[in-house]
């Protein structure tokens, strides 16, 4: 079969000829529908060996969905051809942030090195995948495979950051919602859905602030000098109790500490590397600065609930296995709108 795969540290991944690999006990292969084309696989392609735990090769894609192929002796409560999403956080199932389905938090990280499939393991990118047991995969019902792809990630990790966040979001509060991408689009639904606050979005791209808006933005303030005055002013010089960064540079993260409320909370997703001074005086009294990595299995069961309610909903570019590099070639560029899903079966 086909995969696309990292061969390299800093050297762009090949699209390359491997075998179909076997499911051993207790796990499953899934026919793969969808593979979304994250952010954070070009800082994986980008950043030096030592960086992320794995060896080379591994195919990419850890935001994947597909349908049960062939399950492992002893795995049972699965049907061929049922639909699922993929667990991605891949912990060793047994420590206590594992049986809390917390594997994003596995007590036994350092051990297992590799955080998951297309993180150091075989991921999504191919025609097949061999998930390494059955408790990481959860059924998607009556939900578009190829389009349920970027809940396992894009809704998972932003779904998380609000759910733990969510007392805060009360009516008259704001929420800064900082890049519009992947993450933010599906950010800006999740915050519609669970809570009564009111969103800003911050973009550097105009059309990616159409987007905001469509999806559900109350407010769309275009990045750069005047940001900060202009979200002070929407928030009636309140600030934002909660401001949401996927970018985390070193300008966004200064712009996050300019608008958040006292008593706010500034969540970190984006791992662009950027810093933040933390001293008396940078943050207003009380806000609390946090990185969260993406989410739960069972917070992801929460999030295909909501996806199958209508109330989220992924926008989707797809393409073919032969065109995963222009897929990330496009997100590097800042030209896709929401998510693009690698498609490796054509439509049957
Ligand atoms: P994306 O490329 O789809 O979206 C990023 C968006 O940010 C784009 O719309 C871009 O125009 C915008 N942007 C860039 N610079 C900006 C600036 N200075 N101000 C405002 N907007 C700006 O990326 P994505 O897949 O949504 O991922 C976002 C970030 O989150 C990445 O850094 C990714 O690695 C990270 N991530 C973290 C986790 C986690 O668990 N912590 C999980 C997934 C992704
Ligand atoms: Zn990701
Ligand atoms: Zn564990």
């Amino acid at each position: 079969m086909k995969a696309y795969q990292m061969v390299a540290w800093q050297r762009p991944p090949e699209l390359r000829e491997v075998e179909v690999p076997e499911p051993g006990p207790g796990q499953v292969l899934i026919k793969v529908a969808g593979a979304g084309a994250c952010h954070s696989d070009l800082h994986v392609m980008d950043w030096p060996e030592g960086a992320i735990a794995g060896e080379l090769p591994f195919t990419l894609g850890h935001e994947n969905t597909g349908w049960v192929e062939e399950v492992g002796a002893g795995v049972e409560g699965l049907e061929h051809g049922q639909a699922v999403a993929v667990y991605g956080p891949w912990g060793c199932g047994r420590c206590r942030a594992c049986r809390q389905s917390k594997e994003n938090y596995c007590e036994r990280q350092a051990e297992l090195g590799a955080f998951g499939g297309g993180l150091g393991l075989d991921g999504g990118m191919a025609e097949y995948m061999l998930v390494p047991a059955a408790r990481l995969l959860v059924p998607l019902g009556d939900l578009d495979p190829v389009e349920a792809a970027p809940l396992t990630d894009a809704g998972l990790t932003p779904y998380h950051a609000i759910k733990r966040s969510l007392h805060r979001l009360v009516p008259g509060t704001t929420t800064v919602v900082i890049g519009v991408g992947g993450l933010g689009h599906m950010a800006l639904q999740i915050l519609r859905a669970l809570s009564g606050t009111s969103t800003v979005a911050v973009d550097v791209d105009p059309s990616k602030l159409e987007l905001a808006r469509r999806v559900g933005a109350d407010d769309v303030v275009p990045a750069g000098e005047e940001a900060a005055a202009q979200i002070r002013e929407l928030t009636r010089g309140l600030g934002a109790a909660l401001v949401l960064d996927f970018v985390g540079s070193d300008a966004t993260l200064a712009l996050a500490a300019q608008v958040a409320a006292a008593e706010g909370e500034i969540s970190v997703v984006g791992l662009a590397g950027g810093t933040h001074a933390f001293r008396f005086g940078s943050l207003p009294f009380e806000c609390a600065l946090t990185i969260p990595y993406w989410g739960s299995a069972v917070e992801l069961m929460e999030v295909i609930e909501l996806a199958r309610r209508g109330k989220i909903e992924a926008h989707v570019e797809r393409f073919p296995l032969e065109r995963a590099a222009e897929a990330y070639a496009r997100l590097r560029e800042g030209r896709i709108e929401g998510r693009a899903v690698v498609v490796p079966h054509a439509a049957e």
